[in-house]
Parts: C-alpha cells; structure tokens; sequence
C-alpha cells in the first residue's frame, strides 16, 4: 500500500513536471522549438529574462572551455563511404596515434615477449612510424599493390600522406 502511494506521489510529481513546462513552453517560448534558440522580447517578465541570461553566460562559458575546436581537414579522406569500415577505423585510429602497435602495447604496461616489428628483419621496435614509413616488408607491399594499381602515394606517416592527398585535390 505504502508502495503504491509512493508510485502515486512520483506519478503525480513527474505530471506536475511536466504540466509547467508545457505551461512555459507555451506561455514564454510561443514559437521557439528550442530553449537554446529562444531571445525573450523585451516585455517580458525580468525573472524570464534574467533566467535566459544565465542560459547564455553558462553557453558562453562551455564554449570559451571547449576552445577553438581543430576540425580535422583530412576527416572526409577517412569517413568515405568508399572505404570499408574497418579500413576506415584502422586509418582513423593510425591518424591518431593509437594503432595498438608493440610500442602502444608496452606503453600500456602490457608485457610483449618482444618489442621488435615482426614483419622485417631490421630489428627495430614495431611503431607506427616504422609500420606505416619505415618497414621494409611493408613498403615492398604498398609498392607493389601501387604499381598493379598505377597509383602514386607519398611515403611518409598516414596523417602526412592524406594531407598531402588533401592539398593535391
Ligand atoms: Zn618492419
């Protein structure tokens, strides 16, 4: 019984909630959809504005936090619905720095029997770097599969090399 009452009141409350922003909705906002996009005309009432005010200063504020925000040039060379997404993912993680190389791995503190790239024989540890600029294994393979495709690409890191795509197109 002391359950149920309890659901009432809650139901009640949650209704109450919602009948007074239906009411300031319609009283204040009239037309506007969004709280965001609302300006107060004038005539209104002080505490309406002083409350809109608050609204702006606390968008200010996140904004002036947030920075200016970099967008990524390159972003639309990676999210191309040409690509697989697991193609996509890969590049977007690699321009990011965070291919799970043995470099990443053991910056993790997870133990690696070893750190050195497994697919040449230069003894050098498995970075991003060397993977996709330095590997000699790697490179005979991106040089062949350009050649069977007639393509040109810059050596260099991923992030480098679709800038350099970015700028030519
Ligand atoms: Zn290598």
């Amino acid at each position: 019984m002391l359950h149920h009452l309890a659901n009432l009141s809650g139901s009640y409350q949650r209704n109450k909630i919602i009948l007074l922003v239906k009411w300031v909705h319609g009283l204040y906002m009239r037309n506007d959809v969004s709280m965001w996009e609302h300006t107060p005309p004038l005539d209104y009432n002080l505490y309406w504005k002083k409350l809109n005010a608050l609204k702006n200063n606390m968008r200010n504020g996140y904004n002036a936090m947030l920075g200016e925000l970099n967008r990524l040039r390159i972003a639309d060379l990676i999210w191309t619905s040409v690509a697989q997404p697991r193609h996509r993912m890969i590049t977007w993680l690699a321009v990011q720095g965070r291919r799970l190389t043995k470099e990443r791995i053991l910056h993790l503190n997870i133990h690696v029997d070893n750190d050195i790239c497994c697919l040449c024989r230069s003894q050098v540890m498995e970075t991003q770097l060397h993977l996709f600029a330095h590997c000699t294994w790697l490179g005979q393979v991106k040089a062949e599969i350009l050649s069977w495709g007639g393509m040109q690409v810059y050596p260099g890191e991923v992030r480098q090399v679709l800038e350099m795509i970015k700028q030519k197109n």
